[in-house]
């Protein structure tokens, strides 16, 4: 390097160099989670000339550390339908390319009559809506599912149709389906963008190591992650941040508890069920008080290698004032792995693994939306349904903001 260059005329050498390289995309999508990804698979499918970013190797946040339940079964409104059609999409891949998905069903355990109740009520309205559920008596359950207890499961309602996902699994091979499928689709990681601004026009996207890209539209699915990218305008946006803890046990390959396996607590929060009629009137039992004062509610999920991931527990932050840290609380596992014994018979199970997920998610609305100048659109903040919802909303969002 010649001495007469300076620290200044370095910098300006090195953005003349970069402006020069810049690539003009019509989607750029930040962030490669669930959404993020499902985003850039529609815009890739529409025929746009697609980049996606992540600032890690690979994604490792909330789309890696859930159970991997696909449950249209839970969701309300437009997410249901959104769940149906992503349902519909996992299998079509599946069908394609080996993304890990199992057709195994999803069951609600009742382990009391307002619970059953509830199970009831929800049949009628899926039976109204066209799909399928089944009731099942506490011995269908039992025959079903051996390894639960009949002093808790007092009947289930089963829907054959869903899929649970591997979530380690699930989002590293949807890239690389991705990446073949489509050759106007551009995936790249290590790369975090640090800004994100409309110049005449376009937007300009600049990584953190001072390149820069341009596009049409950017679309920004950064999960929990708001302290790179738009900090001061999600943290006035009324999110929260949902800190989840899980269990995963020893392999158990022989156990038969197949399929997305949820119980009487889910059916007292979810939002299928907050829709039925009987929802309000329903009071907490003394022994659930200090479980939904963490938020708990007991799932269990086999993953492929047969070992069994147990949560979870919610606790709520608010973004810049309290951190929602690493450590995991010994207490609320306690209190998952009491329930969960309650419901399983778990003598021989050993815990594996513990670890904290976290997603970001609205105060008031399903999810947060807002345009820059009909050329930069914030999507996230999914919260708790994002495996389920993710393909199906990410399409619609596509084909609104697209025009298609
Ligand atoms: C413990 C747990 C259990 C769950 N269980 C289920 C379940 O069974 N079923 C279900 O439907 N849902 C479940 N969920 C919810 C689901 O996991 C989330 O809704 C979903 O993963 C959110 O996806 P996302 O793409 O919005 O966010 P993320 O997965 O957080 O992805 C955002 C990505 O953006 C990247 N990023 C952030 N900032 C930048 C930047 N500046 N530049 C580049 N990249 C950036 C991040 O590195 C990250 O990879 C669960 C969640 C948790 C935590």
């Amino acid at each position: 390097m010649p001495d007469w260059i300076g620290n200044s005329n370095l910098s300006t050498l090195h953005f003349i160099k970069v402006s020069m390289n810049t690539s003009h995309y019509d989607v750029i999508v930040i962030g490669a989670g669930v959404l993020g990804t499902f985003h850039a698979y529609h815009a890739a499918a529409a025929g746009k000339k697609v980049l996606l970013v992540e600032k890690d190797k690979q994604p490792m946040q909330a789309t890696v550390r859930n159970f991997g339940q696909v449950v249209p079964s839970g969701m309300s409104k437009a997410w249901f339908d959104y769940g149906v059609y992503a349902t519909q999409l996992y299998k079509t891949i599946q069908a394609e390319f080996d993304l890990g998905i199992r057709q195994n069903g999803s069951v609600y355990l009742a382990s009391d009559q307002d619970e059953q109740q509830l199970l009831h009520e929800l049949k009628q309205r899926m039976d109204a809506r066209g799909y399928e559920a089944h009731l099942l008596t506490a011995q269908q359950c039992q025959q079903k599912w051996p390894a639960l207890k009949s002093s808790y499961c007092k009947e289930g309602l089963y829907f054959p149709q869903e899929v649970s996902a591997e979530p380690d699994l699930l989002i590293h091979r949807l890239l690389h389906y991705c990446i073949n499928k489509f050759t106007n689709l551009t995936y790249k990681n290590y790369a975090a963008i640090v800004a994100c601004e409309v110049t005449h026009g376009t937007v300009q996207v600049c990584y953190s190591h001072g390149e820069r890209v341009t596009a049409e539209k950017v679309i920004v699915c950064t999960g929990s992650e708001f302290k790179i990218l738009f900090a001061d305008l999600f943290a006035k946006s009324g999110i929260v941040i949902s800190k989840l803890q899980m269990l995963r046990t020893t392999p158990m390959p022989g156990l038969p508890l197949e399929g997305n396996i949820l119980t009487g607590l889910t059916t007292r929060r979810y939002e299928s069920f907050e829709e039925c009629a009987s929802f309000s009137k329903i009071k907490t039992p003394d022994h659930l008080v200090e479980l939904k004062r963490w938020g708990i509610h007991i799932l269990f999920k086999k993953a492929l290698d047969g070992s069994v991931i147990v949560g979870d527990s919610h606790e709520y932050f608010t973004i810049g004032s309290e951190e929602p840290g690493y450590e995991l609380s010994e207490h609320i596992n306690h209190l998952m792995w009491q329930e969960a014994a309650r419901i399983v018979d778990m003598r021989t199970w050993k815990v594996q693994a513990a670890w904290a997920g976290y997603y970001s998610q609205h105060a008031e609305k399903d999810i947060l939306a807002i345009d820059i100048e009909d050329k930069i659109h914030i999507r996230t903040a999914i919260g708790g349904k994002g495996m389920t919802s993710s393909a199906g909303y990410a399409q619609k969002s596509i084909h609104t903001l697209l025009g298609l």
